[in-house]
């Protein structure tokens, strides 16, 4: 608490407890977005979303040209996937996602010649919003053409974002968060899309503003990103009711249930019911706003992301503006490759994102960051018994029970992990960094969620 009040005595948003790992974002924070052109087989999985997985909608061995509707979503929680590249379909087939999980996905053999348009990073990094009247799209027309899109949440979350930009009459939106923060360490994608394309995240910021009817839109930024600060305000001047809010660096700010108590002082309910629309904000990703914006000002479907391959392990980190199914191994290959040194793959970075079980996972809408960790950038986790310090519950910034959870999840006792409230830990791992007995209390709450599910779906199906 004290440090809470250091922080705001210091004028900086802030929330209690939490962690302060080493940033290690020097190894791409002052890359420039540059565009990947795969000419290896790519595979675009057909769940890339929270939600229901796609249809394919294009046979095996047919031409496809860029950015065409290869998958519909027929369901609401849906989004549709975009062909990433021109060039020909191959026979479906089940990937892994860099989570491990198995998914259905189309591969795609990309074209010889002109698999990309031409200009195809001048755009994505344009400028030129300066014309672009936010309040004259109906909202309706927000939603549809961001759901038509594909967009999703780019945070991570992978949550489609039409579901997010429909008004729900029973609970009124009065503010817009910008998230901005990135607080997780080595990942720089965000921040270079602030640096880089400003007015397009602010005309997005709008947008969904506008589709919420909220009064305010706040972009939340850590303050180890001036740059970052300065040209997102350069780029509100002149537009009213935006401000920034510089939040204190500090590990999970980026998490909805920090931010918000952070920013606006409110506590949301706990998950998975509790959600930020009950108190009245709806937050949404830097990454994604500007994806709004090029999808309802420009039709722009969500075909690429900015991707950060970073760490000590690759040998030119940088920011790759990379069309989704690119296989990582191709991708750190362009980058240098992994060097001798290198000893784990993370999707994502070290914080959240888990171990990949192998370099020929694709690129998908939710990937921020790849990060290739050498040995001493990595923690080797040989657990010993716990002494009982409560370390691990003085910096959960949920308020939970790490130590009786993981012991619960150990003992396969998941009516007791549900007593003390496991669906509401959010995975940040800020347990797990500060225990000195190195056990890895998240990861142990992480299996216990996805068995949890299991039992849950096989209950309900008999
Ligand atoms: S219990 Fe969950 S929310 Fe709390 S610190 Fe651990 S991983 Fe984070
Ligand atoms: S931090 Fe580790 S050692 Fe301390 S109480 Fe929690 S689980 Fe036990």
């Amino acid at each position: 608490m004290i440090g809470v009040l250091r922080e705001r005595l210091k004028g900086l948003r802030s929330f209690p407890r939490g962690i302060h790992p080493p940033h290690r974002k020097e190894h791409s924070e002052s890359s420039p977005i540059r565009l990947f052109v795969p000419t290896g087989e790519m595979v675009v999985p057909l769940a890339q979303h929270i939600g229901a997985p796609c249809t394919p909608t294009v046979k095996p061995r047919t031409e496809i040209e860029y950015a065409q509707q290869i998958a519909s979503a027929e369901a609401f929680v849906s989004a549709p996937i975009h062909a990433p590249i021109a060039g020909k379909t191959g026979q479906p087939t089940i990937v892994p996602l860099p989570s491990g999980r198995r998914v259905p996905a189309i591969p795609v053999k990309p074209a010889a010649e002109g698999a990309l348009p031409e200009g195809l990073l001048e755009d994505f990094l344009d400028r030129n919003w300066g014309g672009v009247e936010p309040t004259g799209y109906e909202p309706e027309q927000i939603v549809n053409a961001v759901r038509d899109s594909g967009v999703v949440g780019l945070g991570g979350a992978t949550f489609p974002t039409h579901v997010k930009l429909k008004l729900n009459p029973d609970k009124p939106i009065d503010t817009l968060l910008l998230n901005g923060c990135e607080c997780e360490p080595y990942l720089t994608a965000d921040h270079r899309l602030m640096i880089e394309c400003p007015e397009a995240i602010v005309v997005g910021l709008q947008l969904a503003q506008h589709a919420v009817s909220a009064q305010r839109a706040i972009i939340a930024i850590e303050e180890n990103k001036p740059d970052a600060i300065e040209a997102m305000r350069k780029a509100i001047s002149g537009r009213p009711g935006l401000e920034v809010a510089v939040c204190a660096t500090k590990y999970p700010m980026g998490g909805e249930r920090q931010l918000i108590p952070a920013v606006l002082g409110r506590a949301v309910p706990s998950a998975p019911k509790g959600l930020p629309l009950d108190v009245g904000v709806v937050v949404i990703n830097v990454a994604t706003a500007h994806s709004v914006a090029r999808a309802v000002v420009h039709g722009k479907p969500l075909t690429h992301r900015v991707v950060s391959v970073t760490g000590g392990g690759v040998a030119e980190p940088g920011n790759w503006l990379t069309p989704v199914g690119t296989r990582y191994s191709e991708l750190i290959e362009h980058c240098g490759g992994a060097t001798e040194a290198a000893a784990k793959v993370l999707a994502g970075g070290p914080m959240m994102g888990p171990t990949v079980p192998h370099l020929a996972v694709p690129v998908v809408k939710g990937t921020g960051g790849i990060t290739v960790m050498t040995e001493a950038e990595t923690t080797r986790w040989q657990e010993t018994p716990c002494i009982r310090c409560s370390r691990c519950v003085d910096f959960c910034p949920l308020h939970l029970s790490p130590t009786k959870l993981a012991h619960a999840v150990k003992f396969r006792d998941y009516e007791q992990a549900n007593k003390y409230d496991m669906n509401a830990c959010c995975e940040c791992g800020c347990c797990s960094y500060t225990c000195p007995a190195r056990i890895p209390l998240a990861q142990y709450i992480r299996a216990g969620k996805n068995q949890w599910r299991i039992i849950a779906a096989q209950q309900k199906a008999s």
